[in-house]
């Protein structure tokens, strides 16, 4: 079999650059390994799919090179996968910060994908495995399960590691090296972090909590809400600091992130003389968080006995905890894989390889990862819009 373009890999870049593609009259197969098609898509945003964000732009993105994402970012833009969805009738609205998500379910966009890649002629094969890829005359000659394949054009749109049994594989980066390019190290991103046993079994009571902080690491912090885990901490803030921790630094947690705390106890102290510290904190978290952290932080007694040192103190407990995770809870609940094939080896403007002409590589194998909020979403569409352009 012989096609104009085979796009490996049925996920959330892949589609986009198949119907792309197909759209341009060029035939297209798209090869997927499981037997379902898009299965990050359905996962994804709590089963609403937070398909894209209003403030997208290249600062949301992590990179070797931070104008990599730019071109393919301004040709494809946020407003372009908005008219998308409205055309398919998809009913949307803003949760926090930019993030649009459907108001039914993330099989409407599947579903979206799918409809544009059928009315494109875009032909999909699941359950097809490629064994391996090599250059040939006028392309790429693909052993796969079921034969031979012939492509004018190959695009590996196979994603990351995250989720392995979910349908990750390490193919793109596999086939990256097999040209000769570059892989960076990757790993675990938008994932939560696990503590050690000696913080854990003090805070296991609060698993399930959540509160608002601004979490801090190495010069990067992000405010939203941290959630107390049984294995550490999760929540937005914490998945997004976690593209940025590194094992062995600590991450400065603030849990007044929007409040003088200092001033505030300062008046606490003279209007409630005889209340102790722990119900203090309880009027700003809930009674069990309040008693549990002055416990941690070991702050104890009654309001008019505290001394402006230790009021001082107990700030700086409160909107500077210093936690160490032992680690993250890996590929196995990751958002995305940090990392990957480097951006030097792509052209920035069709995603095709410099060192292999006619092959293309597409969405989270890049070297190109999004803040939390559905950047990484718009990214996959943004690079698979211009491959499909170019193949
Ligand atoms: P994928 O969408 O992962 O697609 C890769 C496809 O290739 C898969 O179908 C896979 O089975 C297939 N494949 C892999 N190896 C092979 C092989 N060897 N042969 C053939 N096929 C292969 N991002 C957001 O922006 N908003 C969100 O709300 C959001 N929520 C998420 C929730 C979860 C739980 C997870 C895990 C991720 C979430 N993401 C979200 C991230 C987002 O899903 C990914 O960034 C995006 O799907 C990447 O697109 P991709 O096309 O590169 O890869």
């Amino acid at each position: 079999m012989k096609y104009d373009v085979v796009v490996i890999g049925a996920g959330a870049s892949g589609l986009m650059c198949a119907a792309t593609a197909g759209y341009r009259g060029r035939s297209v197969l798209v090869i997927e390994h499981t037997k379902k098609i898009g299965r990050k898509i359905l996962m994804s945003g709590g089963g609403r799919c937070n398909f894209t964000n209003i403030h997208n732009d290249a600062s949301n993105f992590i990179s070797e090179n931070a104008h990599f994402c730019r071109s393919a970012l301004s040709r494809y833009r946020v407003q372009d996968f908005i008219d998308l969805v409205e055309r398919h009738g998809v009913e949307y609205h803003e949760k926090t910060l930019g993030q649009l998500f459907c108001n039914e379910s993330s099989k409407e966009i599947l579903q979206v994908l799918m409809t544009e890649a059928e009315w494109a002629g875009v032909e999909i094969q699941t359950e097809l495995t490629v064994n391996y890829v090599k250059k040939a005359e006028n392309g790429y000659l693909l052993k796969t399960s079921r034969g031979d394949i012939v492509a004018g054009s190959l695009v590996i749109a196979t994603g990351g590691l995250s989720i392995p049994n979910g349908g990750a594989t390490p193919f793109a980066y596999e086939v990256a090296r097999q040209f000769g390019m570059e892989v960076l190290p990757t790993r675990a991103a938008l994932v939560p972090l696990t503590l050690q046993p000696d913080l854990l079994v003090p805070l296991k009571p609060l698993s399930g909590v959540s509160h608002p902080v601004e979490v801090s690491c190495g010069g990067t912090s992000f405010k939203e809400s941290m959630l107390f885990t049984h294995r550490g901490l999760s929540g937005p803030a914490i998945l997004q600091i976690s593209s940025y921790w590194e094992p062995g630094q600590a991450i400065s947690i603030n849990l007044f992130p929007e409040e003088d705390l200092l001033g505030w106890l300062k008046v606490q102290r003279q209007e409630r003389p005889k209340a102790d510290v722990a119900t203090i904190m309880s009027q700003k978290m809930s009674k069990r968080m309040a008693q549990i952290l002055c416990e941690l932080f070991s702050f104890s007694g009654n309001m008019a006995d505290l001394s402006n040192q230790t009021l001082e103190q107990i700030t700086t407990a409160f909107t500077k905890w210093l936690i160490k995770p032992s680690g993250t809870e890996g590929y196995r609940t990751a958002e995305v894989t940090l990392g990957g094939i480097s951006t030097k080896e792509v052209s920035q403007k069709t995603m095709e390889a410099n060192k292999a002409a006619g092959l293309y590589f597409i969405g989270e194998c890049l070297d190109v990862t999004g803040h939390l909020g559905g950047h990484n979403f718009q990214w996959a569409w943004a690079s698979g819009f211009v491959a499909g352009q170019a193949v």
